[in-house]
């Protein structure tokens, strides 16, 4: 703040400026490429605009008169009763805060919406961490497209499986379907039926095993058509 105080009050003079601190952090955020603070950025901009001044880093306590009398403002500043300048908030701790509000906001609405329950039963944690973009998956994650119950609500086909057992959710083609049996065999561990459905997907064998009964699925759907 010292230094925007001081570039503000000396940047009409068309002399040479030098400005002593003895704040080697603040000085190597003014060098830095990033614009950490509002008030470095302030500075930046007053220094681009001229090059009549030089900026020093000096130690401190160590008797230069300019620092200690810098040093016994800034302590009488403190024993002030009201507070005559206000710092802005610095641009990380806006940015800090408005990702809080929006994850508040989006758990909330994950957490209230009727859409999307099995998913939401699967991670009810909202994150900008995760990210799973595969094409099989998603359809165990979504409950849309390929399984039979899906194809049953929505376009009004079989929504019964195949095996004729039982309607074809995601739950009985991946656990219970005999149609399936072979590849839980080849992929899944052998308590895969104590295991929830984000184990198999974390689980590089078990993975494969559930991309094989979705592009078993996607396979009877073409069929069908
Ligand atoms: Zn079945």
């Amino acid at each position: 703040m010292a230094i925007l105080r001081a570039l503000e009050m000396s940047k009409d003079i068309e002399e040479e400026i030098y400005i002593y601190s003895d704040s080697r952090s603040v000085l190597m955020a003014i060098d830095s490429l990033q614009d950490s603070h509002y008030i470095i950025f302030k500075i930046k901009n007053i220094l681009k605009q001229s090059d009549n001044f030089k900026l020093f880093w000096i130690k401190a306590h160590v008797g230069k008169h300019g620092n200690e009398v810098a040093d016994s403002l800034a302590k009488k500043a403190t024993e002030k009763e009201c507070i005559d300048h206000i710092v802005p908030l610095p641009r990380s701790w806006i940015r800090f805060k408005l990702k809080e509000s929006l994850i508040e906001n989006w758990q909330s609405n994950w957490n209230s919406s009727r859409n999307a329950r099995f998913l939401f039963g699967i991670f009810s944690d909202v994150s900008f961490n995760r990210c799973l973009g595969d094409f099989y998956l998603n359809q165990i994650l979504t409950t849309h497209g390929a399984f039979p119950i899906h194809q049953g609500r929505f376009f009004g086909r079989q929504s019964l499986c195949r095996c004729g057992l039982d309607e074809g959710t995601v739950s009985h083609c991946v656990y219970g379907c005999p149609r399936f049996h072979s590849i839980r065999e080849r992929f899944f561990p052998r308590n895969f039926s104590v295991l929830g459905f984000i184990d198999l997907i974390f689980d590089r064998k078990a993975c494969v095993g559930l991309k094989e009964i979705v592009a078993v699925l996607l396979r009877d759907c073409l069929d069908d058509c």
